[in-house]
Order: C-alpha cells, then sequence, then structure tokens
C-alpha cells in the first residue's frame, strides 16, 4: 500500500454495497469513481450503473484493474485533481484518498454543472467541517464554500476495522446535492478564505487587509448596512450573511 496516495481499501462488503445503495445511481447512467485501488467499491458500482469510469493515479494497480473489472468499466490511469473530466454528465462517487479530499470536493463544486451529485467517503472531521454551524470549532471558510453550493447529506460512520490497512480515524459516507438556483459568485470562495485570515481577528480587519483603500470607517459602513454586526469574528456569520457581505464588496 502507498501511503503518499491515501491508500486504505475497504475490505468490507456491507459496506461497500451500503455506499452504492446511499448513492441512489439511476441505472442508465455514468459514474466517475476517484481512486478505485483494487477495484472492490468498482465491481459494486458495475452492477448498479449503466458506465463506470475509474480514475487511478497508481500505474501500478492499473493493469490489474483492468484485467478484472466487467466491461462497463473504464479505467483511466491519472491525478484526478488535475486531468481534465470525461465529456457528458457523471455522478462522482468514491472512497477518497483523505490528503487530497478537500481539493476534490473543491473541484467537483467547480464542475458541477455536469455532476448530478456526489457520493464520497470522507474523514469524518472533513465531514464535520462540511455541515458545521457558524460559531463552531468546526466552521470554517470550507463549510461556507460546501453550503453555500450544496446540501450535505449524511449517510453513515464507517470505522478503521472495515479497512486495509487501518486508518487512524473515523470516516463519514456523505452524499452532496446542489441548492437549486444559486447566484453566480464568480469570487466568493477567494473572499471567504480572506475573510478567514485570521480566526481571531474581527472580520472588519481581515477584509481591510483586503480592501486596505477602503479606511475603517468605510468598511465599518458597509458591514453595518448588511445587517452584521460591526464586531462579528468571520466565524459567526452564516452563509447567507456571508453572501450578503460578499456582495458590498464584488
Ligand atoms: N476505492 C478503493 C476502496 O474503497 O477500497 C480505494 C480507496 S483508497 C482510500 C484511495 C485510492 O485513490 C487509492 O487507490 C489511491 O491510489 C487513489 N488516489 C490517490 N490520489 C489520487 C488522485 N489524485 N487521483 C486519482 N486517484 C488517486
Amino acid at each position: 500500500m502507498k501511503k503518499r496516495f491515501g491508500q486504505h481499501f475497504l475490505t468490507d462488503r456491507s459496506i461497500l454495497r451500503r455506499i452504492v445503495e446511499f448513492a441512489h445511481i439511476p441505472p442508465e447512467d455514468t459514474v466517475l469513481e476517484i481512486g478505485p485501488g483494487s477495484g472492490a467499491l468498482t465491481r459494486e458500482l458495475a452492477r448498479a450503473a449503466r458506465h463506470v469510469i475509474a480514475i487511478e493515479i497508481d500505474g501500478d494497480l492499473i493493469p490489474s484493474l483492468r484485467a478484472a473489472m466487467p466491461g462497463n468499466v473504464e479505467i483511466v490511469e491519472g491525478d484526478a485533481l488535475e486531468m481534465e473530466w470525461p465529456p457528458g454528465a457523471f455522478h462522482v462517487l468514491g472512497n477518497l484518498p483523505y490528503n487530497v479530499a478537500t481539493p476534490l470536493l473543491k473541484r467537483f463544486i467547480e464542475h458541477r454543472a455536469r455532476i448530478p451529485d456526489v457520493t464520497v467517503m470522507v474523514q469524518k472531521e472533513v465531514a464535520e467541517r462540511m455541515m458545521a454551524e457558524p460559531s463552531t470549532h468546526e466552521y470554517g471558510p470550507f463549510s461556507v464554500l460546501v453550503q453555500y453550493y450544496a446540501n450535505v447529506n449524511y449517510g453513515f460512520t464507517v470505522y478503521p476495522g472495515a479497512f486495509k490497512p487501518r486508518p487512524k480515524v473515523d470516516s463519514a459516507v456523505i452524499r452532496l446535492e446542489w441548492r437549486p438556483d444559486v447566484p453566480s459568485a464568480p469570487r466568493f470562495t477567494d473572499f471567504v478564505q480572506q475573510a478567514f485570515a485570521s480566526r481571531r481577528k474581527k472580520l472588519a480587519n481581515n477584509l481591510l487587509s483586503m480592501f486596505p483603500s477602503l479606511g475603517r470607517e468605510e468598511m465599518l459602513r458597509r458591514i453595518i448596512s448588511t445587517g452584521v454586526s460591526a464586531s462579528a469574528r468571520p466565524e459567526e456569520l452564516s452563509v447567507a450573511e456571508f453572501l450578503r457581505v460578499y456582495n458590498q464588496f464584488r
């Protein structure tokens, strides 16, 4: 197993089945699987979907995957963070490599027009950040970004004993469904990231580092005009409040 690729393979068949059931894939559709590994989840998926495209970065696994998979599975060697997605629409599914789960999820959000939904296993801690409420330790820029674009459904928790080798932490299966009619906000992700630049600072101070020429008075005036307190800290703002503040500066 290669640690640098986050290789923890699922060995419990009932969990593999539960993940595929939870994904609710229409049988006529195409699924993009991230990181098939030894192909255990891929095999279950191949029974549920018309076509499976599985992207694996580890070249050593490719020959055995290609030899073992049924005819409706296409194995592609590549880095899911960088490669061009296949054409058309596809559901995303995978037991994500933990070291790249967050950037991968951001990439799915960016390409959501072609992805009806995303069902993935991630570290439980990442799932908790995605679902976090304001004013909690877990709430941060990633929570705001995910919740702006998606409803996050928590499926179930998976414990280390279900994998080989055992990871150190619990995992969770979650499903992202895009919220309808989300207004386009091109620089929202960068804006929220900067607004959280220092969690200990007030929102106004973080934003002043972003827009130094505005001056403190104008900054406070703009924040208050959105209904947010001038002394608020970034983690106290709801997603809707972040959007209102962003619209003041876009
Ligand atoms: N799907 C298998 C399972 O559930 O047992 C393996 C899951 S394992 C957690 C993650 C897999 O993703 C590994 O096979 C790893 O080599 C692959 N991987 C890691 N980084 C990747 C990347 N950037 N693009 C594509 N695959 C990647």
